[in-house]
């Protein structure tokens, strides 16, 4: 397994898609982030990665990253600030546990759609789609090393 070949363009293209859709529901800003190796902890270096990617400039601090960690099967979701005061914690925790069996069972296309779908669904409880809303950050999946 490795990043370059994790999904094919075509399953890229559903994931957007579900990012597209995901979207429609909540002013939340979803971005999948795909890499081969996370050496450090997931949850942290998640939380750079967002920064790196300037998921923080959201008018409302309502980035979300999903973050794939492909080699090393290491999963985090990543909400910004405006998220983090509103919601639960443990907020994403369904979302991750279902996404890693889903990988396990070699579901990964189907595995990024459903647990996109999922946090737009979550989202939109707290932050429902408003009148107006623009897309501020780009749907398309990151991709970070190869080695
Ligand atoms: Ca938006
Ligand atoms: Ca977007």
């Amino acid at each position: 397994m490795n990043v370059r070949n994790f999904l094919t363009k075509e399953e890229e293209q559903k994931v957007v898609r579900s990012v597209k859709e995901a979207e429609l529901n909540t002013t939340g800003e979803i971005r999948v982030h795909l890499e081969n190796h996370c050496a450090d902890n997931t949850l942290k270096h998640a939380g750079m990665v967002f920064h790196e990617m300037g998921m923080h400039e959201t008018e409302e601090n309502t980035g979300v990253l999903l973050y794939v960690a492909v080699k090393d099967h290491k999963i985090a979701i990543v909400g910004d600030k405006g998220i983090n005061a509103k919601v639960p914690e443990h907020f994403w925790e369904n979302i991750i546990e279902q996404l890693g069996n889903d990988f396990k069972a070699e579901k990964y296309c189907d595995g990024l759609c459903t647990a996109l779908e999922t946090i737009g669904s979550q989202l939109a409880d707290h932050f429902p789609f408003k009148e107006g809303d623009i897309d501020e950050l780009p749907n398309e999946i990151s991709f970070g090393d190869d080695e």
